[in-house]
């Protein structure tokens, strides 16, 4: 993570100005995690938690379309360092992959540390919208298909660890209700 922060530096593709933080030529700002969770409860009480993983996917989508462009002839497995390393600098947990699997379109991530999981507490279900919607936005790219991410198993539900499965849509195994939970169709 921290040579990903050497070799931006390196590259000037961190910018910091006075009110204005680049990444990759991409607008930033810092925000307390608190806003994103309080963001989540207020969608939850109305069942629109996939409003926060829509976003997020395509955040994350445009972050590697971006990569891409500034690092032509990017490998698929350097580009997923990068995403991985990429989401630990920005705070949101150590994330590891598990299983990369190209020929299927299906990666399974690993997230420690949650902090939106920490930070919300004790749930029925899982509650990391966000880091699954930025995993289902680079994986898409990566992968060159529209894919999607649901998290199998969450601290915030009591797992050990957060699990996400990033794969096409049919093939994450979903009922009705939680394609509904999920992704809000
Ligand atoms: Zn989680």
């Amino acid at each position: 993570m921290f040579s990903l922060m050497a070799k931006l530096l390196l590259n000037r593709q961190v910018k910091l100005e006075e009110g204005r933080l680049e990444l990759m030529g991409i607008r930033d700002s810092f925000t307390p995690t608190v806003t994103y969770v309080e963001i989540l409860r207020i969608l939850l009480q109305s069942n629109s938690q996939h409003l926060l993983y829509d976003s997020a996917k395509k955040a994350g989508f445009d972050w590697f379309q971006r990569m891409s462009k500034l690092y032509p002839g990017l490998k698929q497995s350097e580009a997923l360092k990068w995403g991985v390393d990429l989401i630990a600098l920005s705070g949101w947990g150590i994330p590891t992959v598990d299983n990369f699997n190209p020929k299927e379109k299906k990666t399974i991530f690993l997230l420690k540390n949650s902090p939106v999981a920490k930070i919300f507490g004790s749930s029925k279900v899982a509650v990391d919208h966000l880091f699954r919607g930025l995993s289902a936005g680079g994986g898409s790219y990566i992968l060159d298909a529209n894919l999607d991410c649901v998290e199998t198993h969450c601290v915030a539900k009591g797992d050990s660890i957060c699990r996400f499965l990033v794969a096409p849509k049919e093939k994450l195994g979903l009922s009705k209700d939680s394609l509904k939970f999920e992704f809000g169709i």
